[in-house]
């Protein structure tokens, strides 16, 4: 069969343009199919990138050649870390987007890549032979033959909107869904479930009385996503804060038996993290007043989104709520809040490289695995164009463990728990974060974008240099000691105690509160010039001198769990002949087919005591 294209993506989503661009960029002949060109890299929901766990992703994404950081450095319009009041290991960036400006920055770098088609039409079934997909048929341009194709269809498979009582097809808001595919995956064998997500009404910016609302600036002197971002002076265009009142929660009572959620409309499962305002009022009774963020989706904006207001109650009822916040007494709604249900293929079904296990060169990435969020769906699409790139070439898969990034840890949880919630990521789900921060995801993953030929010789040679300035100053810290005269006015000056004989500058970075740039004027001249040349390269070096401990710790907790992943389990193991594991286990394990023993023991289910038979069996 000839191939014109060797790669189809399917979907121009958040998660569709990293997979596109990132296997023409790996010299595959790629086609990306989606249903309008205009649409692509749209933010259906809240316009920031970024946020807790998810600004540790898009530095991830980064580090390996992807999009979505450099994009939201020269579209953000405000930036700000989060987590600053706790440790270090969970700080993580966010910026609030120009939306318009951001799809469009995508789509000129999509439109302008090389090996890179885009066709506006609808993928309607995948086509295979001998367990191998062989092509995927549209609408419009009929039957396109292809070695691997990746869906990342999003929300759109047979999308279902919902706004109080009335239901209807639809993607997003004014787009419409996409049927056929999801039947011809069950058709092949792929399961399907069903997911609910949900967004908040936009408003007209100038019906809000900002008399009444207080205005949320970024930080000062902002950090950018991208480690390869050079020049970086961002706008910083104010956010506000309102509250719901107890008038608005009776408002929103009242409207309960005209909710799908409530009335039974909606049967599938939504965020549990990213509740709609009628379920906060239901499931957190006890409190008077949410807070309200009222978030401009691009610059000079007169439309506003409502970040905490998300809701599929009658729009009736979103005005009169609204209006019962203060600020919002006269506001006018431009698009009303809605939820939307779509069809999702659990994620037990895919390899680590994101491949089905049941169909070869078909891959899934984005919403479709079950995850919510752009950042989220970003990382996914990156994993499978790798994949499909070094299938097509037929070289050795490309996988991140728990041990080496967010996006590892993201991976592993949809293969081994296949949530059957929207999964979204936090820092909490990652146990290696003191290892995985986003300040060092470029010294972390970029010689992997290298070696994949993503990421280019300069950020590659930046990272090292980065590398081994921190350890230069780790090593001039640990060796330097410092006498009670030079060192005794800095710490008075900083209500430290003072020292009676020479200490190691070390010693004294390690005093809880005080801070390297102190210690700064110790350094010989160099070495100091080689820190300041990176913007928070300081920062690091006193992570890795005052945690030393720690990350030492987790670096041999890091080696016992690299054993499990390398111990393989081979993918035509019969678990139901194995009588030394339980019964649970052996249907889990029947379903998920793990790779490795690491994965099988994070399996819920699985027990020690059954890995423990496992790998007798495995070394007989
Ligand atoms: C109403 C709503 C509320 C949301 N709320 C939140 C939230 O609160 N928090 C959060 O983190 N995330 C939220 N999201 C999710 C967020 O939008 C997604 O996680 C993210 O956009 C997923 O990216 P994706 O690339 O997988 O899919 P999408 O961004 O949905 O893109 C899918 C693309 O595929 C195209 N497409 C689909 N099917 C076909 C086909 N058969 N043929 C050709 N093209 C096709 C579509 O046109 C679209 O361009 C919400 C989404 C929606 C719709």
């Amino acid at each position: 069969m000839k191939h014109a294209f060797e790669n189809i993506v399917v979907g121009g989503g958040h998660a569709g343009v990293e997979a596109a661009l990132v296997s023409a960029r790996m010299d595959i002949n790629t086609l990306l199919i989606t249903m309008e060109k205009t649409a692509i890299a749209r933010m259906s929901c809240n316009p920031a990138i970024g946020g807790l766990a998810k600004g540790h992703l898009v530095a991830e994404i980064d580090a390996l050649g992807g999009e979505m950081a450099k994009v939201i450095d020269i579209t953000g319009i405000q930036f700000k870390m989060l987590n600053r009041s706790k440790g270090r290991a969970v700080w993580s960036p966010r910026a609030q987007a120009d939306k318009n400006q951001y799809s469009l920055e995508i789509q000129k770098r999509v439109m302008n890549q090389d090996n890179l088609s885009v066709i506006e039409d609808i993928a309607t079934k995948i086509v295979v032979e001998n367990s191998r997909i062989v092509a995927v048929e549209t609408i419009n341009h009929g039957s396109i033959p292809c070695k691997t194709a990746i869906i990342t269809a999003g929300t759109f498979l047979n999308g279902l909107i919902h706004i109080g009582m009335d239901q209807f097809s639809g993607g997003r808001l004014d787009e419409k869904s996409a049927v056929g595919l999801t039947e011809s995956l069950n058709k092949i064998g792929i399961k399907s479930g069903r997911l609910k997500t949900g967004t908040p009404p936009r408003i007209k910016a100038d019906t809000i009385d900002y008399t009444k609302v207080l205005p949320q600036y970024g930080d000062k002197d902002p950090i950018p996503f991208s480690f390869q971002t050079e020049r970086f002076s961002p706008k910083n265009i104010p956010c506000y804060i309102t509250h719901t009142t107890k008038t608005t929660h009776e408002i929103l009572y009242r409207g309960l038996d005209r909710s799908p959620l409530y009335s039974g409309k909606i049967r599938g499962v939504g965020p549990r993290y990213c509740p709609s305002i009628e379920d906060k009022i239901v499931r957190f009774g006890d409190r008077n007043s949410h807070q309200i963020f009222l978030e401009p989706e691009w610059e000079n904006a007169n439309q506003v989104y409502v970040n905490g207001f998300s809701t599929s109650l009658p729009l009736d009822i979103q005005l009169r709520g609204l209006r019962s916040i203060p600020g919002l007494e006269n506001a006018e709604i431009i698009k009303p809040g809605y939820a939307i249900e779509y069809d999702y293929f659990p994620s037990y079904q895919l390899k680590r490289t994101l491949e089905t296990k049941l169909i070869g060169g078909l891959f899934l990435a984005g919403q479709v695995n079950g995850t919510s969020g752009y950042e989220e769906a970003a990382a996914l699409g990156l994993v499978a164009g790798i994949n499909a790139a070094l299938n097509i070439r037929e070289e050795k898969p490309f996988f991140l463990d728990r041990s080496e990034a967010y996006i590892g840890v993201l991976i592993d949880d949809l293969i081994t728990k296949s949530p059957n919630e929207p999964y979204r990521m936090f820092t909490s789900s990652a146990e290696y974060r003191l290892l995985l921060r986003f300040d060092n995801a470029d010294m972390r993953l970029s010689h992997k974008g290298h070696l994949l030929g993503l990421i280019n010789d300069h950020y590659f040679k930046t990272a090292n240099t980065k590398r081994a300035t921190i350890k230069a100053a780790i090593n001039f810290l640990e060796s330097t000691t410092v006498c009670p005269a030079d060192i005794n006015p800095i710490l008075q000056n900083q209500n430290e105690s003072t020292i009676h004989s020479g200490v190691l500058l070390q010693k004294i970075l390690c005093r809880p509160g005080f801070h390297i740039s102190a210690l700064l004027s110790f350094f010989p001249a160099d070495l100091l010039s080689r820190i300041r040349q990176y913007k928070g390269l300081d920062d690091q070096i006193e992570i890795d001198v005052k945690y030393k401990g720690y990350i030492h710790r987790q670096i041999k907790q890091i080696d016992r769990f690299k054993r499990q992943e390398s111990l393989r389990i081979p993918g035509s193991l019969d678990y139901s002949n194995i009588k030394s594991i339980t019964k649970e286990a052996r249907e889990k394990l029947h379903k998920f087919r793990p790779e490795t023993i690491g994965q099988a023991s994070r399996i819920p289910g699985v027990s020690p005591s059954d890995i423990t038979s496992l790998m007798i069996l495995l070394k007989r």
